[in-house]
């Protein structure tokens, strides 16, 4: 309670302070040629930016929360921290991805051995009563609890923290095992269940415990996950085909699908058939009248398959809604924010599945992936994984220039450069654009930017420059703010400098 009435003498300090700037601004207006309202609301969508960075726990430890922050505010241009508090993988935590070279700041170590993941702040027990799934605190940062540390530093500044947590799991956790999807083979998968109640009580049980325990200002939740037709296809950059380990139809699947009467004997008939399709495609067994068209025959004889994916989805979506809900029953001032992963930016059957204004209406941000120079190589694996299977008979440039025509994307590298070039800046631009006509104004939209994220060494390698004109290229859009991607451990001191000016730069267009 302390808390929460701590936010509130914030808030309205800020209120104060607002008015007095807004007073400020009114008295300025007529040199300027603007109405004062026309000023103040310009003024105000300028403060309402969010101009956020995302930094593991380690980054803090290894380099002191003061150097850090300063660093953000300084040099970065940030006035918000997107602060890895849960997760198992390493896109968000973690030093440098191994065998990668170290930027010029932080540990110089490698963490492969050391790295394990988890709660990066302290969990308390009394949250997590109606979960069996029971997160220990991350022990590569000792006894270190990351938002106690950070929280009365940034505060003191003025820096916003929102909790970034992601759905990636490690195997040891106690409880995990029991909630793992089974495939389409009855084997257990390495993946939970999101109708599992132990996993969707165990999001709710953590963002309450975050937004009761600490100070924060919101929470990012990042999930990745695809359903059974979109993996049985490869339809994604990062993945190797294998429809036959499609999940989930564990019995809390099952269950959820009943209730929309589809029939899982009928669902589960079709996958095994998509199987042998994607099987046969793969190894180039051409069916009798092409790909394109025995696959278009299956969706039509098998209308279960379709609709098995659009449970697994909404799963998702109803996992989203509920830390909504949790976190906006517990203050309605604290922000929630959605990552929208890249697969949506390239995988025209992804974006169909991802309507933008159904997803405002449960969230205050949604981050959108628009990281454009590991696109190229990105983009590239997922037309040859589409080529391998239901595209097969088109040849691979025309199947990639037939899908830009269907994205709406512009004059990008021919594929066999793709990888090398990377997308352009022009593509954020995009992308950004797309969301906010998307989203209608029910919510911000905040660009992901590429900031160095790892790629193959022949691939193309970000630049400052690179980082510069993408950050740029989100505010031009007319961005609500940005948010420098995947995690501060991987960017070098120029680029995160490239990054400050872009934000400068973009913010005056603002004012
Ligand atoms: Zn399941």
């Amino acid at each position: 309670m302390k808390r929460i009435s701590t936010a509130k003498n914030n808030s309205r300090r800020a209120f104060l302070k607002s008015s007095a700037q807004i007073a400020a601004l009114a008295a300025t207006a007529p040199m300027t040629g603007f109405s004062p309202m026309d000023l103040v609301a310009k003024k105000k969508a300028a403060a309402d930016m969010i101009n956020g960075i995302q930094i593991g726990a380690i980054s803090f430890v290894d380099e002191g929360v003061d150097k850090v922050l300063d660093i953000v505010q300084q040099r970065a241009a940030c006035n918000t921290v997107f602060l890895t508090t849960f997760t198992y993988g390493r896109g968000l935590a973690g030093r440098q991805m191994p065998g990668k070279k170290f930027p010029d700041h932080g540990s110089q170590t490698s963490d492969e051995s050391t790295f394990h993941g988890g709660n990066y702040a302290t969990p308390h027990p009394q949250y997590y009563n109606n979960t069996t799934i029971k997160v220990p605190h991350a022990p590569e940062i000792g006894n270190v609890d990351i938002l106690k540390e950070v929280l009365p530093a940034a505060k003191k500044r003025g820096i916003k923290i929102y909790a970034s947590i992601e759905d990636q799991w490690k195997s040891d956790v106690p409880g995990i095992q029991d909630c793992y999807e089974i495939d389409l083979m009855g084997r257990k998968a390495n993946t939970v269940c999101l109708y599992n109640p132990n996993i969707r009580n165990y999001w709710t049980s953590l963002v309450t415990d975050l937004c009761k325990s600490y100070d924060i200002d919101g929470i990012l939740l990042f999930n990745e996950r695809s359903g059974p037709l979109l993996n049985a296809l490869g339809a994604s950059h990062f993945q190797s085909i294998d429809s036959s380990r499609v999940t989930c139809f564990c019995e809390h699947h099952q269950r959820a699908a009943k209730e929309k009467g589809i029939d899982f004997k009928r669902a589960k008939e079709g996958y095994l058939k998509l199987d042998q399709f994607i099987q046969a495609s793969l190894k180039g067994q051409r069916p009798v009248d092409g790909y394109y068209v025995a696959f278009e025959r299956l969706m039509m004889e098998y209308p279960e398959i379709a609709a098995w994916d659009r449970v697994f989805d909404e799963g998702k979506h109803q996992v989203l809604h509920e830390v909504y809900d949790t976190v906006k029953g517990i203050n309605k001032n604290l922000q929630v924010g959605f990552h929208i992963e890249h697969v949506n930016s390239f995988n025209p059957i992804f974006r169909a599945a991802r309507d933008y204004s159904q997803l405002a209406e449960k969230a205050d941000f949604l981050k959108v992936v628009a990281y454009n120079v590991c696109a190229g190589e990105r983009y590239a694996n997922f037309i040859k994984n589409i080529g391998s299977t239901v595209f097969r008979d088109v040849p691979l440039d025309e199947l990639y220039r037939f899908n830009n025509h269907l994205l709406g994307y512009g004059n990008e590298a021919p594929l066999d450069k793709l990888p090398t070039e990377g997308l352009s800046a022009d593509y954020v631009y995009r992308e950004t654009k797309r969301a906010i006509d998307g989203v209608k104004g029910k919510c911000k939209i905040l660009p992901g930017i590429d900031v160095n994220i790892p790629v193959k060494d022949t691939s193309r390698q970000c630049s400052a420059e690179d980082v510069y004109a993408a950050t740029l290229a989100g505010y031009k859009a007319g961005a609500d703010g940005t948010i420098l991607s995947r995690k501060y451990s991987e960017m070098t001191m120029a680029q995160v400098d490239a990054a400050g000016r872009a934000i400068r730069d973009g913010l005056k267009l603002k004012s």
